[in-house]
């Protein structure tokens, strides 16, 4: 990763330091962030002359090679030491709610109306509503890109920030020019590593946060954290991680609840954590317990299905979407326990270093 001296470099010293990358077989990816542009430097970066020849160079301030499989991710990264901000939110100061269906119905666009402004009644900060929907069976409802309209009317109807799943290029572009301002990669895609990058790329410098879920077969967390890095070193770094339950099941529950790995990932990387309660639970009833429990973990935020009348839903909306209602109570409650573990977050990294 090289940082320059100013904020970005010119075209100049861009081409500069790639030649000099291109040289020992590397290349060059500019991450722009919320004061300055970082570059990371793709291929093997481990050459010791031309590291020497970037630091010679006078605009350059300091060449960072972190030795991780995922070094724009790690929270040693220089990409650490900026605040993410969502719908005015600073992310890890402030919770942040995502809430709203799991999927839009086309055919009656009144209840997501209905839900946004519920949602947002009870406190949210943006809204989700799933337009495209990746299902088990190919004869269930697979979505439809007409239910963007009725995503963004609700955006601009409550002056709310919207997010909504994605899962190949086209619906990628489809959700960018409609303007949405949080892009989901769902759990099946979370290891589509071709559209990750796609997603990285096509996002870059365009203000839109990416709500990366765990995909369920993922094992080890450093896994789920080198899917997110590939987003960040295609463009990105507005990235927030997600998890939402893997296999094998508790029986009774939809997921293995996964909440319990915010620590972790908050040792090992900077990026915030957004827990998904409704997709590890799968049944409603659950829903506000493993809510509060991911904030008592340390979480950053929620993402809960919530629906003005689940029943009349459609999607995962009839068995897992809580009602605004109960969404109020849930937000209400995972305040006083995020105020109240705040002063746990600084005991990680010391712990963390204390292990080292
Ligand atoms: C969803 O958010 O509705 C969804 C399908 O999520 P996941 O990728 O976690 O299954
Ligand atoms: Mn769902």
């Amino acid at each position: 990763m090289i940082l320059p001296k100013a904020e970005k470099f010119t075209d100049e010293q861009f081409n500069e330091v790639l030649g000099i990358l291109s040289e020992f077989g590397c290349s060059l990816t500019p991450i722009p962030g919320t004061t300055r542009t970082i570059y990371a430097i793709r291929g093997d970066e481990r050459h010791e002359l031309m590291i020497n020849r970037l630091e010679g160079l006078s605009y350059v301030w300091k060449v960072d090679t972190i030795q991780s499989q995922y070094k724009l991710m790690d929270v040693k990264s220089e990409l650490g030491n900026r605040s993410i901000r969502m719908a005015g939110k600073t992310l890890g100061k402030e919770l942040l709610v995502i809430a709203g269906q799991c999927t839009i119905d086309p055919k009656n666009p009144n209840y997501f109306m209905e839900t946004a402004h519920a949602v947002k009644e009870a406190g949210a900060d943006a809204i989700r509503g799933g337009v495209w929907k990746p299902r088990t069976s190919p004869h269930a409802y697979q979505g439809d890109s007409k239910a963007i309209e009725i995503l963004m009317n609700a955006s601009n109807e409550y002056s709310i920030p919207v997010s909504t799943e994605v899962m190949d290029e086209t619906q990628l572009r489809i959700a960018i020019e409609a303007g949405c301002h949080m892009i989901q990669i769902g759990a099946r895609n979370a290891l589509n590593y071709a559209l990750l990058k796609k997603v990285g790329e096509l996002t870059a410098g365009k203000n839109i946060h990416i709500l990366l879920k765990r995909s369920m077969h993922m094992g080890p967390i450093d896994e789920f954290i080198c899917a997110a890095e590939y987003i960040v070193a295609g463009g990105n770094p507005d990235v927030l991680l997600c998890p939402r339950g893997t296999v094998p099941t508790v029986d009774g529950y939809r997921n293995h609840p996964d909440e319990s790995i915010t620590p972790l990932l908050k040792q090992k990387t900077w990026a915030p954590v957004i827990i998904d309660p409704s997709h590890s639970m799968g049944k409603s009833i659950y829903v506000p317990h493993a809510a509060l429990a991911g904030i008592s973990y340390g979480a950053d935020g929620l993402c809960i299905e919530t629906h003005i009348s689940p029943k009349n839903g459609i999607g995962d909306d009839p068995k897992q979407a809580i009602t605004p209602d109960t969404l109020a109570d849930v937000i209400k409650d995972a305040k006083e326990i995020y105020n109240m573990q705040s002063k746990y977050q600084n005991y990680l990294p010391k712990a963390a270093s204390a292990l080292n």
